[in-house]
């Protein structure tokens, strides 16, 4: 039997596909509660939030926010936007580096237009001297973002990592798949609406297995972004690397932008690295429906801001 949380879940991911759910979010989102979220929409607003992280001691990453572009040009325009970001990260000296969807860059209508423009980031990147992560969406998508980040890498891309989703069933193949790349990686637990007949339906049984790959990933894996937010994976985190004498240099923790920012604080001040994933874009809706899906007590920080008026 799902979990009530879960359930929860569902219902909000659901209704966020909904287009009167879409009209009135749209419209009050931002000013109710978006803003948490996301660092703005522009990306003059974005530098002024990445700045102020890292003055605090926090590396981040900004996306773009947007997915499922249905037009080439359109893709085209979005890989030249993240080479002006990436121009603007390097002209503030910000520690910052880009994370991207595939489906932002053309994945739904071709691979290869996918695979053309995000060469170009992570080419423009690496003269720049900085890094791309390739975000995971939806499971329909794994198996093409998998071929296309062992492209990048086996053309010679090194400043580039992807992500693996612990829900998913077939996560520890695709792990076992990729091991010959020593590749970058950041484990999740999953932010999709997936079916129970490719990812765990149960929290626990996702949770058992992001240790599993957490443990794994640890010690094969170049770099793991440990991206969560659950204390007792980022505690079981420090016990590993204590166990395998691993160096800062192999892991770090990522969390979001707005989300348990006393935590982010305070493993960095332990001195750990800690990313925090900043988004910015006028697109800002489906990225904050999954915010709130993911833990149902944010409905009630927007209800108190309706209230609020
Ligand atoms: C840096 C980063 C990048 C990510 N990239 C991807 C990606 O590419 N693909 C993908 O599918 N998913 C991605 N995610 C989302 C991820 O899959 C989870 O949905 C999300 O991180 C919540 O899971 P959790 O690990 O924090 O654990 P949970 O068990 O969900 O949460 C643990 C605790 O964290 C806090 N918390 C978690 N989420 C929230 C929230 N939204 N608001 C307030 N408190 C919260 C709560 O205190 C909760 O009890 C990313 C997450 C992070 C941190």
């Amino acid at each position: 039997m799902p979990d009530s949380s879960l359930i929860l879940r569902q219902v909000i991911l659901r209704a966020a596909t909904d287009a009167r759910v879409r009209r009135f979010v749209d419209r009050y989102g931002m000013r109710l509660g978006g803003e948490r979220f996301v660092a703005g929409t522009t990306l003059d607003d974005a530098v002024g939030v990445l700045r102020r992280l890292n003055e605090l001691g926090l590396l981040t990453n900004t996306t773009l926010l947007g997915e499922h572009v249905t037009e080439d040009q359109a893709a085209r325009e979005v890989a030249a936007i993240y080479e002006r970001v990436l121009e603007r990260i390097s002209a503030e000296a910000l520690r910052t580096n880009v994370a991207l969807k595939l489906t932002h860059l053309g994945l739904e209508f071709g691979e290869e237009i996918a695979y053309a423009n995000v060469a170009r980031v992570v080419g423009h990147a690496a003269a720049l001297g900085n890094f791309v992560r390739i975000d995971m969406e939806e499971s329909a998508w794994v198996d093409a973002t998998l071929r296309i980040y062992r492209r990048l890498r086996e053309a010679g891309h090194e400043n580039t990592g992807t992500v693996l989703q612990a829900y998913l069933y077939r996560t520890e193949a695709d792990l076992e798949s990729l091991l010959d790349l020593k590749p970058n990686l950041r484990l999740v637990k999953g932010a999709y609406l997936e079916p129970e007949s490719v990812a765990y339906p149960l929290k626990q049984d996702v949770d058992d297995a992001y240790r599993r790959l957490l443990e794994r990933m640890l010690v094969d894996c170049s770099y793991i972004g440990v991206a969560t937010h659950d204390e007792s994976l980022i505690a079981h985190t420090l016990d590993v690397a204590l166990r395998e004498g691993l160096g800062l240099d192999r892991f770090g923790f990522q969390m979001l932008y707005g989300v348990r920012p006393g935590l982010q604080l305070s493993l960095a001040r332990r001195g750990y690295s800690v990313l925090v994933a900043t988004p910015y874009g006028p697109e800002w809706y489906p990225y904050l429906m999954r915010r709130l899906a993911e833990r149902p007590a944010n409905l009630l920080f927007v209800l108190r801001n309706v209230l609020k008026g």
